[in-house]
């Protein structure tokens, strides 16, 4: 089997890495497989059983992050399905015979669209009660191909593929707009409820707000030669394109077998000359061997940055959109020579009113 390869910025191909823990790629961390349910403080009345008839909207979604934005606009007034469980990756997922049951009762469905839950996509088109009510917040929120603006295509998502980067909600402002989206969505389908969606969308877009200009105070403290990411997983794309950082190279295979001993050494020599002083893996996506080629390079490794799952478990209050993307920052900037005290002031929980 063939890796695929990540590109680097004007520089020769960098090669893509496997892993001797190969497997865990196929399953992602898996353990928390169960946590997809839109609960936990700031949650309580929040319910996720589509069987209830309340005249609330059924709304079905795919991965923690958007759950945890629907939620926050959703608040007490839907039922909220996340079809993907934390942990696990989000780009493999192949639906489970459950997720058809609960797609039949949803009345729409929200994804990230851009190609991310395509077996998804297509469960909820032979299954949803409407199938036209299915909502893509990439798509609405990004066209066009223009490097700027528009969807980008890079390292794991290469143009040829054919499918761009979706890793727009790692954008605070773009989670803003999933956000906006999200409203307007709601309201369309049920419009009595509009002016407290509306509410809403303004306490959390607030806190956006607030996380988007922590960030932009807490990375002057990163060293500006230190402001590039090299990552297994591909996912900051968007967050560096709106912050003005440079993703040098992202270490994500394709399949399973191994580098040659010159991949390694080349990537070695790359962590190198770029003076890359941190390495960032991720929980769904852990590996022994980006681990060791970091510690070759001189580079320190960090395995805990995440763009699918929120920090602790459902119970958590963390367990938030907001809580992963301050975490992160909080890991990265810090691993990076900065701090990350603004940040630390976002408050994490749901914001949406009962
Ligand atoms: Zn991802």
């Amino acid at each position: 089997m063939r890796l695929s390869f990540a590109v680097l910025h004007g520089l020769p191909r960098l090669l893509l890495l496997t892993t001797a823990l190969g497997v865990a790629f196929l399953t992602g961390c898996g353990e928390q497989g169960t946590s997809s349910e839109a609960v936990g403080p700031g949650a309580s009345s929040a319910s996720s059983d589509f069987k209830r008839d309340d005249g609330k909207l059924n709304v079905a979604t795919t991965i923690a992050p958007l759950t945890s934005i629907i939620l926050n606009v959703g608040g007490s007034r839907i039922h909220l399905r996340g079809l993907i469980p934390d942990g696990v990756d989000s780009h493999t997922y192949e639906p489970r015979p459950s997720d058809a049951e609960i797609l039949s009762r949803a009345d729409l469905l929200i994804m990230n669209g851009a190609h991310l839950e395509g077996t998804t996509e297509a469960l909820a088109k032979t299954n949803l009660k409407d199938p036209k009510k299915i909502y893509r917040l990439a798509e609405a929120t990004l066209s066009g191909d223009d490097p700027e603006t528009g969807f980008l295509y890079d390292f794991s998502f290469p143009k040829e593929g054919g499918a761009p980067n979706p890793h727009l909600w790692m954008d605070p402002l773009y989670a803003m707009k999933y956000a906006d989206l999200t409203r307007q969505w709601l309201s369309e389908n049920d419009p009595k409820n509009a002016d407290y969606y509306r509410a809403n969308y303004e306490k959390f877009a607030a806190v956006l707000r607030q996380l988007d200009e922590a960030i932009r105070k807490d990375q002057l403290t990163v060293p500006t030669a230190n402001r590039k990411l090299l990552t297994y997983h591909d996912s900051w794309a968007y967050w560096a394109r709106e912050y003005g950082w440079t993703v040098i190279g992202a270490v994500q295979p394709s399949d399973f077998s191994e580098p040659s001993a010159k991949e390694v050494a080349d990537l070695i020599g790359q962590i190198k000359r770029e003076r890359v002083p941190a390495v960032f893996g991720s929980e769904v996506f852990p590996s022994k061997t980006l681990q060791a080629i970091a510690k070759e390079g001189g580079a320190t490794f960090e395995d805990q940055l995440s763009d699918d799952a929120p920090p602790g478990d459902v119970r958590d209050v963390r367990h938030t959109y907001l809580g992963m993307l301050v975490e992160d920052m909080q890991i990265m900037f810090k691993r990076l020579g900065g701090s990350a005290i603004e940040v630390s002031k976002v408050p994490v929980a749901n914001t949406a009113t009962d």
